[in-house]
């Protein structure tokens, strides 16, 4: 997972859902993804889990290696601390 990559994730999902008329949330966050998943070369798994300590976890496979990791994120108060990849 990029920075670049969670900005275009967040701009393509609003496109969707302010210009080009989605209103299923899912559609838009699935759409996004895939322009995500474009710009960081890999593919990361539309859907997350939580870990027993509460942090979500994402899967993402590097498309050139095909070796699936996951990224742990780390929230507190809503706020992303730390990002474990
Ligand atoms: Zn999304």
């Amino acid at each position: 997972m990029t920075k670049q990559g969670a900005f275009i994730h967040e701009i393509e999902e609003q496109k969707q859902l302010q210009i080009n008329g989605v209103t299923d949330q899912v559609l838009a966050h699935l759409r996004a993804t895939n322009m995500e998943n474009r710009v960081n070369g890999s593919a990361r798994s539309p859907i997350t889990s939580t870990d027993q300590n509460g942090n979500t976890v994402v899967p993402v496979t590097n498309l050139s290696t095909g070796t699936q990791t996951n990224v742990v994120i780390q929230m507190n108060n809503g706020n992303v601390t730390r990002v474990v990849q």
